[in-house]
């Protein structure tokens, strides 16, 4: 048994920290990312790990950061 490909959900891929991911909090209010205001662009998903993606999201400090450029 490996945990190699194991991607925390809870963690931003880019930069490990919490995401703050609604979709995973048991309250019924959507997650942050599902506002309209964000995009994310494919420059910024292809940053992504291949393991990493649909299972984590990208938190919203690295999303403003990405798109401040
Ligand atoms: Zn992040």
């Amino acid at each position: 048994m490996s945990n190699e490909e194991y991607v925390s959900p809870e963690n931003c891929p880019l930069c490990n920290k919490a995401n703050d991911c609604g979709n995973l909090s048991n309250s019924n209010k959507p997650c942050w990312c599902m506002d309209e205001k964000f995009t994310f662009p494919e420059s910024l998903l292809n940053q992504v790990e291949v393991a990493a993606k649909n299972k984590a999201c990208i938190c919203k400090p690295c999303a403003l950061k990405h798109k401040a450029r």
